[in-house]
């Protein structure tokens, strides 16, 4: 008998789901649908009720999910994924009652489902405070001018998270605002960058004279740093990338040697499983794949108990060291075919290729390898902090390249 066939206890949220759906569900999966989703509350059930949500408990919403998922009805319990989760998060905890009824319903009804992160400049990625876009204010609306950059996903983006100065007099962090955004505003130009894959998924995007409205604030003014953090928490728990290593966790009971299966199965494929040079190889990356495993585990009860996630900063550094190694060992593995990037001729060589290259990503996006070995010197080892020259410097006297303007701004 399938789960839907059981009758639901009544009482329970499974039996107010399935009631809820018996009076509403249609069958038509359309926008009128999320949106009544939506305001229901079964779109973001551990949200609290004036957030559209029903203040339930991460359990409770996985029963919404699979009530849903079992009339065959989608749009419910979507607070936890992708941009609606990040963004939506944020307007949570800090944005305005006027800013939840705006962005919420659009967030969690799949409107805006596509965002982008306007964060960093072309000439501040690491200091990503020291960002100098400026937002003035005029009236209601704020004037945005400035330039970002390796915005991912801007191009098909229908709304942004954007970090802008709005007090050059006070020291970096204290100066900074953030707003969410509708991309089609005008005056934002959006330029795809062309990368080393071929592909484009990074863009440059130009801000120019545009009005954001006032309302487009998440939190007080000059506070984003603060509301940065838990934009940056969601974006971390929502991706995931600093914790993994193998794809083996806590509890699995597969043989310890199948987390290195691919690459077992690559020296296989070229022949050379018993070359000893391969074998060590494989031995020296499956070890750090098993020691960042144990190290995630570690992790992520820190920070389950409360705890900060700096110990993900060495999730994150160990899993730049083994993304590398195993696709650079793949890659000599292919030998001369490793040199051929056309899918069309080779696809099993273009996709090694291909992910040796991403691989390089996990050392930049979400904070450099180096800027891992900063946080881990200083919060996991105690070491002292570097030398800061514009700690507390008023933004507008601290020395600046980029697109500064003569008169500090
Ligand atoms: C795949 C990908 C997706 C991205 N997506 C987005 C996005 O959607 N939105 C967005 O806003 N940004 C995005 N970024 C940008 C990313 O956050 C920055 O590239 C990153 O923070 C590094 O900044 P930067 O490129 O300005 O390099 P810089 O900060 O100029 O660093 C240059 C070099 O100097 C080193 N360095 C800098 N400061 C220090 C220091 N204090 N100590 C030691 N070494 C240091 C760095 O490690 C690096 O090797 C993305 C990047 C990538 C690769």
């Amino acid at each position: 008998m399938k789960d839907s066939a059981v009758p639901a206890a009544p009482g329970t949220i499974a039996g107010e789901v399935r009631s809820w759906l018996a009076d509403n569900w249609h069958g038509v999966d359309d926008a009128a649908w999320r949106r009544r989703v939506v305001e229901a509350g079964w779109a973001a059930p551990t949200w609290p009720r004036d957030a559209f949500g029903r203040g339930l408990s991460r359990q409770e919403a996985k029963t919404v999910a699979s009530e849903f998922r079992a009339a065959g009805a989608r749009g419910a319990a979507v607070e936890h994924t992708g941009f609606p989760a990040l963004a939506g998060n944020t307007v949570v905890e800090f944005g305005s009652p006027e800013l939840k009824r705006e962005v919420l319903p659009k967030l969690l009804s799949g409107e805006w489902s596509r965002g982008c992160l306007l964060y960093s400049e072309p000439g501040n990625g690491s200091d990503l405070a020291g960002l100098q876009t400026r937002a003035e204010r005029h009236g209601d609306v704020f004037v945005v001018n400035g330039q970002k950059i390796w915005t991912t996903g801007g191009h098909e983006a229908r709304c942004a998270l954007l970090l802008a100065r709005t007090d050059w007099d006070v020291p970096k962090h204290a100066g900074i605002s953030f707003f969410l955004i509708p991309m089609d505003l005008p005056g934002i130009e959006v330029r795809p960058i062309k990368q080393m894959t071929g592909e484009s998924d990074f863009n440059e995007v130009f801000l120019t004279d545009v009005r954001v409205p006032a309302s487009a604030l998440i939190g007080e003014l000059n506070d984003g740093w603060r509301v940065l953090q838990t934009a940056l928490k969601e974006e971390r728990r929502t991706m995931g990338f600093e914790l993994g290593g193998s794809k083996r966790r806590e509890g699995d009971r597969a043989p310890l040697f199948s987390a290195s299966n691919d690459l077992i199965e690559a020296a296989r494929e070229a022949g050379r499983l018993d070359d000893p040079a391969v074998r060590q190889e494989i031995m020296r990356i499956h070890s750090w794949r098993l020691v960042n495993d144990w190290n995630a585990i570690r992790a992520k009860k820190q920070i389950e108990a409360g705890g900060g996630s700096s110990l993900a900063s060495l999730g994150k550094l160990a899993k730049s060291r083994i993304l590398h190694s195993s696709w650079a060992l793949k890659f000599r593995l292919l030998g001369a075919r490793g040199l051929l990037y056309d899918e069309a001729a080779d696809k099993q060589a273009y996709e090694v290729d291909h992910q040796l290259m991403w691989s390089f990503i996990n050392s930049i996006g979400g904070g450099t390898d180096q800027i891992q070995r900063n946080i881990i010197s200083e919060r996991i080892l105690g070491l002292p902090k570097g030398f800061e020259p514009d700690r507390g410097v008023p933004f507008r006297d601290v020395r600046k390249g980029g697109n500064a303007r003569p008169d500090g701004k």
